[in-house]
């Protein structure tokens, strides 16, 4: 998305002025305003957050609120997207950059995918017909689990992806998953389809997939989406349970096994607690892995005098440092790695949308196209309803 530069008045901000004026127009807006917070934003943004949260409670945060008729969020492009189809028209979603985008969300784009199901069409008999109008959320949006003969594929895309991507899964009957009910969503696709697509982070997938017990050289497909067919041969497609689209993020695949072994061999006793973003082999050696919200309440449940290498963006292991004082927390990577699109949400441009909007005037709306969000709101719902 194209972001216009700041006004000189905000680009030249310092951070403590920026801090002040963002409070300034917060009490001036009042319960007109709410203000979400990634938990991958930079401190001096989650300082003004009135919840933060990872995108799947951010998700749910954001439908809490109906008195508010702004929803300020930090984070990135996808999550203001899911905000905006999930709250009512009255309400507005706001982005304080629009060039806060989610590289991993940018790997599956909608042509790609229409094209790869029309090829999974051809191999295993995909259905090519959706029905024609989504359903309102109020008259139930879940399939009934498959019969003999049930779906050959439901695709499920993680919540990291565009709204039309949620719109095409939504479409063919398919589910919007989490990091943290990624289990619970692929259940739910096994159970009304033989075989899942599921896009765009392939680590997510395969390390969930792994986890309930498939095998990842048998069961598990590896899409390309630049070769025909993906790269497969039609019988290793016709045989895989799971067609994992080629995506990862740039910042979960730096985390490597043999920083986890430094880090055992720097501190012994050390427990490595890593995002299922991260590849299978750095999944597999780690003591423990999931979403961020497990990775935050694993830190804080942990005795004092605890140890823990944390393979997840730095921003959150710093804070994850600083608010458990009584344990040693510190990154997997010795290299800082933020998500340099999340740094994108800057304390300027929080300032200059907040003060924008208590002046009456509302800038970087996101808004969803109703034939784009009807069944985008389908396929998140399933994923409300499936749970965590
Ligand atoms: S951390 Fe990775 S998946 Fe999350 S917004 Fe950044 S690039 Fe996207």
């Amino acid at each position: 998305m194209f972001q216009a530069p700041l006004p000189s008045e905000y680009a030249e901000l310092t951070d403590d002025l920026a801090a002040g004026r963002i409070e300034a127009a917060k009490r001036a807006l009042g319960s007109r305003l709410v203000v979400l917070g990634h938990h991958y934003q930079r401190d001096e943004i989650i300082r003004h957050a009135d919840y933060r949260g990872d995108s799947y409670k951010l998700a749910k945060d954001a439908g809490a609120h109906p008195e508010a008729e702004f929803i300020v969020f930090c984070g990135v492009h996808f999550m203001a997207e899911s905000a905006d189809i999930l709250t009512p028209d009255s309400q507005t979603v706001i982005l304080p950059n629009l060039a806060a985008g989610c590289s991993m969300a940018d790997m599956a784009g909608i042509f790609q995918v229409r094209s790869a199901w029309k090829q999974l069409a051809a191999v295993v008999g995909v259905p090519e017909s959706p029905p024609p109008t989504p359903p309102s959320v109020s008259e139930g949006t879940n399939h009934p689990p498959k019969t003999e003969g049930g779906a050959p594929v439901v695709p499920v895309t993680y919540i990291n992806s565009a709204a039309n991507l949620k719109a095409f899964v939504g479409e063919h009957g398919g589910t919007v998953c989490t990091s943290t009910n990624a289990p619970a969503a692929l259940r739910w696709a096994l159970e009304r389809g033989d075989k899942v697509l599921f896009f765009p982070d392939q680590h997510l997938g395969r390390n969930t997939a792994y986890r309930m017990g498939f095998d990842p050289d048998r069961d598990m497909a590896l899409w390309d989406p630049f070769k025909p067919l993906g790269g497969n041969s039609a019988d290793h497609l016709r045989q895989a349970k799971f067609i994992l689209w080629k995506g990862h993020c740039s910042v979960h695949k730096r985390f490597t096994v043999e920083q986890v072994e430094r880090a055992r061999a720097e501190f012994p006793g050390v427990s490595v607690l890593v995002h299922p973003e991260c590849p299978l082999d750095v999944f597999k050696a780690a003591d423990l892995a999931g979403s961020t919200e497990y990775i935050i309440k694993t830190v804080e449940a942990a005795p004092a005098g605890s140890v823990w290498a944390v393979g997840t963006e730095i921003n959150l292991v710093s804070r994850l440092a600083k608010e458990n004082p009584d344990k040693t927390v510190f990154c997997l990577d010795p290299q800082i790695c933020p998500c340099s699109t999340m740094y994108r949400i800057h304390p300027s441009f929080l300032c200059w949308v907040l003060e924008n909007l208590a002046a009456g005037t509302v800038v970087n709306a996101v808004r969803v196209p109703e034939a784009i969000a009807a069944w985008a709101r389908v396929a998140l719902q399933r994923m409300l309803d499936v749970g965590p």
